[in-house]
């Protein structure tokens, strides 16, 4: 849909860091619109002063949203196109505006997204963690005990795990990985886009030492990222209640793949394993 057919919710990624990360589309939006609701008024006057736009501005944040919902409904009944904007990155990712753009959808309003910067996906596209799936958490729980209860509810997810983390709790939240999650790899993606941009990679035993060395990798904006448990071995019983499973799919004319998928679903253990075994069930008649 072009962009110039109806008034709308644009919701525009800024840069995490680096400006140039803003595409001309979204620099251009930014320009057109009647007003631009910013998580933080000043901040975003500067990204519009570099941009040499000055274009009307509404804040938008945690303690106002709701409020401003009938507001900027108003304002798109009556022809106007509004940018939805963050401080950093995309709007709504560990950020204010899903109330807004919630509600907007509800009542049938045309919400139009303007990728760009995520930090999360800028961290795990350099990463070299597996990508294939993954879950991301948003912030961990600010007190230990909650933080470690939630890394324990994740301790046997497959998936890599993603986390933002402040320069504040950073140490807190590896010395909790270590506890809970034990030797696992870890991927920390600091100052992405800027000027001290690092990766480390290591256990977070490894990393609150190399913390400990240079006090500056404490520094900053930070995406963790953490390898997923190690595939469930499969024990027997699984084994035997999968091959009645997979008998009783193979039987209803289920495919051998999807067969295996289900098997994998329910029980664990890889849909490599469960598609031999499929087969050879197959191939058994
Ligand atoms: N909406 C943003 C996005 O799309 O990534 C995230 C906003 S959230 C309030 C801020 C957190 O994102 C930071 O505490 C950090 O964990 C992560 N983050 C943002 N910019 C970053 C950067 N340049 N490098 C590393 N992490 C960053």
């Amino acid at each position: 849909m072009s962009d110039a057919s109806s008034t709308s919710l644009y919701v525009v990624a800024t840069p995490i860091g680096n400006l140039e990360d803003l595409g001309p589309r979204a620099a251009r939006l930014l320009g057109e619109v009647a007003v631009i609701a910013a998580e933080d008024t000043r901040h975003t006057g500067r990204l519009l002063r570099h941009l040499g736009l000055s274009v009307p501005m509404l804040s938008l944040h945690e303690h106002n949203e709701a409020a401003r919902v009938e507001q900027l409904d108003a304002r798109l009944a009556a022809g106007e196109s509004i940018a939805l904007v963050s401080d950093a990155g995309t709007p709504l990712i560990s950020d204010p505006g899903f109330l807004l753009v919630r509600e907007l959808r509800a009542r049938g309003r045309r919400i139009v997204p303007v990728p760009g910067a995520c930090a999360l996906v800028a961290a795990l596209s350099a990463a070299g963690l597996p990508t294939d799936r993954f879950t991301f958490q948003g912030f961990l729980p600010a007190k230990g005990a909650g933080r470690r209860a939630r890394l324990e509810a994740l301790a046997g997810r497959e998936e890599t795990l993603v986390f933002y983390e402040s320069p504040h709790r950073i140490r807190d939240t590896l010395a909790d990985l270590a506890t809970v999650l034990g030797e696992r790899r870890l991927v920390l993606a600091r100052e992405l886009t800027k000027t001290f941009e690092t990766f480390l990679d290591g256990s977070a035993v490894e990393l609150l030492d190399r913390m400990e060395a240079d006090p500056d990798q404490a520094r900053g904006e930070f995406v963790a990222m953490v390898a997923g448990a190690p595939p469930r071995e499969e024990d027997e019983a699984s084994v035997v209640e999968g091959k009645a499973l997979l008998v009783a799919l193979l039987a209803e004319g289920v495919g051998v793949k999807q067969a295996a998928s289900v098997a994998a679903r329910v029980l664990g253990g890889t849909k490599k394993s469960w598609y031999a075994r499929a087969q050879a069930l197959k191939d058994q008649g």
